[in-house]
C-alpha cells in the first residue's frame, strides 16, 4: 500500500498532466450484481494496474425494457453493499440520477470533466459489444476510453474483436480472461423466482437484501 504522501505527490503529478490515472469503469444493469462482475473488475484492477474501479450502475437501460428491470435506486443500493468492502472499488450515482436513458457517451462526457489527466478503462464482457455498437454515437466513445473486453464462458471473442476493428475510429481494445464464471443476473432472478438457491453466486449481503426485500419473486 501507499504511503498518503506518496499519494499526494501522485496527485499534484496529475494534476500538472505529468502523470496519467488509470480507471476501470465497470458499468451494467447491475439487476442483481454478482460475482461475475466482481471478479472481472478486480482481474481488471490488477492485470492493468488501474488505481480504481468505479462500478457504473444505469439508470434507464435504454436496451432493456423498462418495466423488466429493478428500480435504480435498488440496483445501485446492491451495488454498493457487493463492493464497500473493497477499498479499490467505487460506485457513481451519474447514472442513476438521471431521468433519461443512459448512453455512455454521456457519462463518459461528465467523467472526462471531473477526472483531468486520467485513462479511462471501460470493462465489458465480450457479450456486451452488440450494446456498444448499438450506443449513441459510438465513435466518440471510441475517443474517450480504452475497452477491457472480458472472456465470458459461452461468447466468443472473435465477434467482439471484429465489431470492434469495424468502429472508424476503431478504439483500443484489451482482452482478459477471468476465472470462468457461468453466473448471470438472468439465472440468479430466474432461480430466485423457481425458489431455487443463489447463495455464493452473489456476496452475502446482496442475496440477503434481494431475500428480506422479496425482490424477483
Ligand atoms: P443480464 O443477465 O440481466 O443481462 P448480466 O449478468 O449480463 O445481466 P449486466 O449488468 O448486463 O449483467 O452486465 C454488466 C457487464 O458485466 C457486461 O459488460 C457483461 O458482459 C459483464 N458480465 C456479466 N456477467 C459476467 C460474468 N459472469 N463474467 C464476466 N463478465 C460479466
Ligand atoms: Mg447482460
Amino acid at each position: 500500500r501507499i504511503s498518503e504522501d506518496q499519494l499526494r505527490i501522485k496527485e499534484q503529478k496529475q494534476r500538472v498532466g505529468e502523470f496519467m490515472a488509470k480507471i476501470g469503469i465497470m458499468g451494467g444493469t447491475f439487476d442483481p450484481i454478482h460475482y461475475g462482475h466482481l471478479v472481472a473488475a478486480q482481474e481488471a484492477f490488477y492485470q492493468f494496474k488501474l488505481d480504481k474501479i468505479i462500478f457504473m450502475p444505469t439508470g434507464i437501460p435504454p436496451h432493456k425494457k423498462r418495466e423488466e428491470v429493478l428500480g435504480a435506486r435498488q440496483r445501485y443500493l446492491m451495488t454498493i453493499m457487493a463492493t464497500e468492502d473493497n477499498e479499490n472499488f467505487e460506485v457513481s450515482d451519474i447514472e442513476v440520477n438521471k431521468n433519461s436513458p443512459s448512453y455512455t457517451v454521456e457519462t463518459l462526457r461528465d467523467l472526462k470533466k471531473i477526472y483531468k489527466n486520467t485513462d479511462f478503462y471501460f470493462i465489458t464482457g465480450a457479450d456486451a459489444i452488440l450494446e456498444i455498437l448499438a450506443w449513441k454515437k459510438p465513435e466518440e466513445v471510441a475517443t474517450l476510453t480504452k475497452f477491457v473486453a472480458v472472456t465470458r464462458p459461452g461468447f466468443a471473442l472473435d465477434e467482439f474483436r471484429s465489431s470492434i476493428k469495424s468502429m472508424n475510429p476503431a478504439p483500443e481494445l484489451l482482452e482478459i480472461e477471468a476465472p470462468a464464471l457461468a453466473t448471470s443476473s438472468t439465472d440468479i432472478r430466474k432461480r430466485v423466482k423457481e425458489d431455487r438457491t443463489i447463495r455464493y453466486l452473489l456476496p452475502d449481503k446482496v442475496w440477503r437484501y434481494i431475500y428480506n426485500k422479496g425482490l424477483y419473486r
